[in-house]
C-alpha cells in the first residue's frame, strides 16, 4: 500500500532575475490503484510539480510537504526518492551519450533494488519489456535517448517503468509527439503497470487524447500554479469540449 501526499506545496524556480514562484500551494493525494490526471494550459506549472517531486535542483521548495507513505520525500536525495519508489518520466528526456539502454537499465535497477539483477533473467526481462513496447532487442545497445525519435523516447520510458516497477509513477506529457499506434502501445504499458500491482499514477497531460486509453479516476485542472478545479473523468470530457478558457478568465 502506498500513498503519495502533496500538501500546500510552494515551489520557486531560480531565474536570472532571481527566484520566481511557480507553484502556489498544491494539495493532492494519490493512493494505491488511483490514476490522477493533471491537466492545464502551457506554463501552468505541471512540469514544475513533476520536477519538484523528483528533486530537480533548479526547483526550490519554499513551503508545504511531500510524503510517500509518511516519509518526507523532500528530505531525500534524488537517488533515495527512486529507491523509495518514485518514478518520473520526463517531458523532455535527456540524452546519455555512450551509455547503452541495457547498461542504463541495469544500473538503475541495481541502484533501486540494492543488488544487481541476475544476468540471465535480466536480459530476458529487458527484451520482454522492450518487445512489449514494440522495440526490438537491438534497441538495448543504443545510447540512451541519442537520436531516438519522440516515440522511441516515450516507449523506452515505459519499458523502464515496467522493469523498475516503482510504487508511484509520474508521467509528464507521455503522450506528446506520439502517433496513434505509439500512443496505444504506451497507454497499454501504463495500464499494465497500474493493474499489475494496483499502483498509483500521476498522469500529466495538456491534451485529453491519452485519457481515452488511460482512464483517470480523478482529474485536476492546473492554472497558474494551483489546482483550479477537480473532478472525475467527466471533467476531461468537458475540457475536451470547452478547453481551458473558463479557468483563464480575464487572462485570455
Ligand atoms: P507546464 O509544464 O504546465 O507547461 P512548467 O512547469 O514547465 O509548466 O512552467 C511553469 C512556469 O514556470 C512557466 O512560466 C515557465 O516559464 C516557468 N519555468 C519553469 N521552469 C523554469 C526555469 N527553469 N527557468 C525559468 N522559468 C521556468
Ligand atoms: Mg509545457
Ligand atoms: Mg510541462
Amino acid at each position: 500500500m502506498s500513498t503519495l501526499e502533496i500538501k500546500d506545496l510552494h515551489v520557486s524556480v531560480n531565474t536570472e532575475d532571481g527566484p520566481k514562484e511557480i507553484l502556489k500551494g498544491v494539495t493532492l493525494t494519490i493512493k494505491d490503484g488511483e490514476t490522477h490526471a493533471i491537466m492545464g494550459p502551457n506554463g501552468s506549472g505541471k512540469s514544475t510539480l513533476a520536477y519538484s517531486i523528483a528533486g530537480h535542483p533548479r526547483y526550490e521548495v519554499t513551503g508545504g510537504t511531500v510524503t510517500l507513505d509518511g516519509e518526507d520525500v523532500l528530505e531525500m536525495s534524488v537517488d533515495e526518492r527512486a529507491r523509495a519508489g518514485l518514478f518520473l518520466a520526463m517531458q523532455y528526456p535527456v540524452e546519455v551519450p555512450g551509455v547503452s539502454v541495457s547498461n542504463f537499465l541495469r544500473t538503475a535497477k541495481t541502484a533501486i533494488s540494492g543488488e544487481a539483477p541476475k544476468l540471465r533473467t535480466w536480459v530476458k526481462d529487458v527484451n520482454g519489456a522492450l518487445d512489449l513496447m514494440n522495440l526490438d532487442s537491438t534497441f538495448s545497445s543504443r545510447s540512451v535517448n541519442e537520436g531516438f525519435s519522440g516515440g522511441e523516447k516515450k516507449r523506452h520510458e515505459i519499458a523502464q517503468l515496467d522493469l523498475l516497477d516503482p510504487k508511484v509513477a509520474i508521467l509528464d506529457e507521455t503522450d506528446s509527439g506520439l502517433d496513434i499506434d505509439a500512443l496505444k502501445v504506451v497507454s497499454e504499458g501504463v495500464n499494465r503497470f497500474r493493474e499489475r500491482d494496483n499502483k498509483g499514477v500521476l498522469l500529466i497531460t495538456h491534451y485529453t487524447r491519452i485519457l481515452r486509453y488511460i482512464k483517470p479516476d480523478y482529474v485536476h485542472v492546473f492554472v497558474d500554479g494551483k489546482v483550479a478545479d477537480e473532478g472525475g473523468p467527466e471533467l476531461a470530457d468537458e475540457l475536451e469540449a470547452n478547453g481551458y478558457e473558463k479557468y483563464l478568465g480575464s487572462k485570455v
